[in-house]
């Protein structure tokens, strides 16, 4: 994790917030590469979950919403971790995430005062502070994540709003306006990618978890009684989409959820979970919500949310029209917790080679999250014909919406090994050749094989090797 944490500042994919305050616990900002990188996770997933199907639609939800939705959702009552002090070291921790021991087992920590090393048992509630293992600890308390404004001038209760916890809700209140104005009938699913925020307890693992996060959502309504065929479907379409952009299989899994891991309102439900340097966490959530959203949103806004199919009977009276609130299917991916999981995993360094003198570190990301799909260099930057002749290139890639960069600083070896870094899968470098025959040289990242090309075909060369 230190070496991606340093990549991340160095080559400026990922920075800590306000760094010249002294950063802001668990806010990040994106660099230049690292908003590219976000931006292609998010919209691949909205190319296979939107723009590919005929079933899903998207929208674009506000983050603060009627307070009321939060009310009706269970997250103004319910949405809360419990918090527990260490008695000793005073770190503040979720209870649910502590390391579990076997109550009366005993420990060693130092004192929180004199550093003196002490000896405790820990107590019945089988846990102990993941900071200094000390079992002394406060009641749990708990404690609602989401994060309150006012909206208007005026403080008071009834100008309390919240800042979303989960972009989900946004689908369930809009349900009747997509469908009615998109003549949709179920099954058909509603997607959104946007921020959330949660006033996270620990914040661990650099953007793993964070207070503000974007998330990629897709509510998918379905008949009832044919939930559990289509939950068994998008958990398997969303691990073929991890698989598909590269994540070793090895380690990616899905997990089912023990029923006592489940929410309270899920029929089913697990997690899509990655191997992080720290062990396997979660990287998605799949659940059966069940008709629990739009039952809740449909008692407490009063509004009828049935979708009613005036062409068939209900099986239960044989009455037409068929009147339902739909089940709802729900994967629900973390696209800055994707972020990591991409970089992790393409993250390599090679050793010195018999071929090779000296090693190299390279992002072996697949071509389609890439940041940057192909440099474009000049083989010396003196020679004004080289350089404008690359810059041409440069400028036919933009063209045809194909990010690139063109660079001419130091020794050519030196441009692969910034570019591999930073997993440019593509380099092409113009040299005296190019004005004889109008070639150039196409080098690949990950095997660093090099082919000659006619600049005529390198766009199409390029586009094609994307889409592989
Ligand atoms: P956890 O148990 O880790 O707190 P959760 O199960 O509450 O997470 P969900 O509500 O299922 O998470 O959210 C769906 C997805 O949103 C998660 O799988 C994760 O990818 C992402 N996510 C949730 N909370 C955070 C966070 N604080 N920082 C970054 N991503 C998050």
């Amino acid at each position: 994790m230190a070496k991606i944490v340093s990549l991340c500042k160095r080559r400026g994919f990922v920075f800590p917030s306000s760094e010249i305050y002294g950063g802001l616990k668990s806010c990040y900002d994106y660099g230049p590469l690292g908003v590219e990188l976000k931006r292609n996770i998010t919209g691949e997933w909205w190319r296979t979950m939107v723009h590919e199907r005929e079933d899903i639609v998207g929208i674009d939800a506000s983050i603060i919403m009627h307070p009321a939705v939060w009310k009706a959702s269970g997250h103004v009552d319910g949405f809360c971790d419990p918090l527990v002090e260490c008695l000793e070291c005073h770190a503040r921790f979720r209870a649910d995430k502590a390391p579990r021991l076997p109550p009366g087992s005993e420990v060693a920590y130092r004192d929180g005062k004199t550093r003196e090393k002490k000896r405790g048992k820990v107590e019945a509630r089988g846990y102990v502070c993941p900071e200094c293992n000390s079992p002394s600890l406060s009641p749990e308390r708990m404690f609602n994540l989401m994060f309150r404004t006012n909206l208007g001038p005026i403080e008071s209760e009834e100008s309390t709003v919240y800042l979303r916890p989960e972009t989900a809700q946004a689908m369930f209140v809009n349900f009747q306006n997509v469908f009615t104005s998109y003549r949709l009938k179920p099954p058909f699913g509603i997607a959104q990618v946007g921020k959330s925020f949660r006033n996270e307890i620990t914040v661990k693992h650099f953007i793993f978890r964070s207070c503000e996060f974007e998330q990629m959502e897709m509510e998918y309504f379905v008949e009832p009684g044919t939930d559990e065929e289509w939950f068994a479907y998008w958990r398997s379409e969303r691990l073929k989409w991890y698989l598909s952009l590269g994540l070793s299989s090895e380690k990616v899994r899905f997990r089912e959820h023990a029923p006592q891991e489940r929410a309270h309102y899920a029929k089913a439900s697990g997690d899509v979970e990655y191997l992080f340097p720290w062990g396997w966490d979660e990287l998605e959530g799949i659940a059966n919500r069940t008709d629990f959203d739009l039952k809740r949103h449909q008692e407490s806004s009063g509004k009828k949310l049935e979708y009613v199919d005036p062409n068939r009977e209900d099986p239960r009276t044989g009455a037409k029209p068929f009147r339902f609130l739909p089940y709802v299917v729900e994967p629900a991916a973390g696209a800055t917790r994707s972020v990591l999981a991409f970089l992790c995993d393409s993250y390599d360094e090679e050793p010195p080679s018999e071929a090779r003198a000296e090693g190299r570190t390279v992002l072996r990301l697949h071509a389609r999250l890439a940041p940057v799909k192909v440099a474009v260099f000049p083989l010396v930057r003196k020679d004004e014909w080289l350089t404008g002749k690359a810059r041409e290139i440069v400028k036919e890639f933009w063209r045809s919406g194909t990010n690139s960069f063109y660079d001419e600083k130091d020794a050519i070896g030196r441009r692969y090994a910034r570019q591999d870094e930073v997993g440019t899968p593509f380099c092409i470098t113009v040299d005296g050749q190019t004005r004889e025959d109008d070639t150039v040289t196409i080098r690949y990242r990950d095997d660093m094989r090099q082919d000659r090309i006619k600049v005529a075909d390198a766009v199409e060369i390029v586009r094609k090797k994307i889409l592989e």
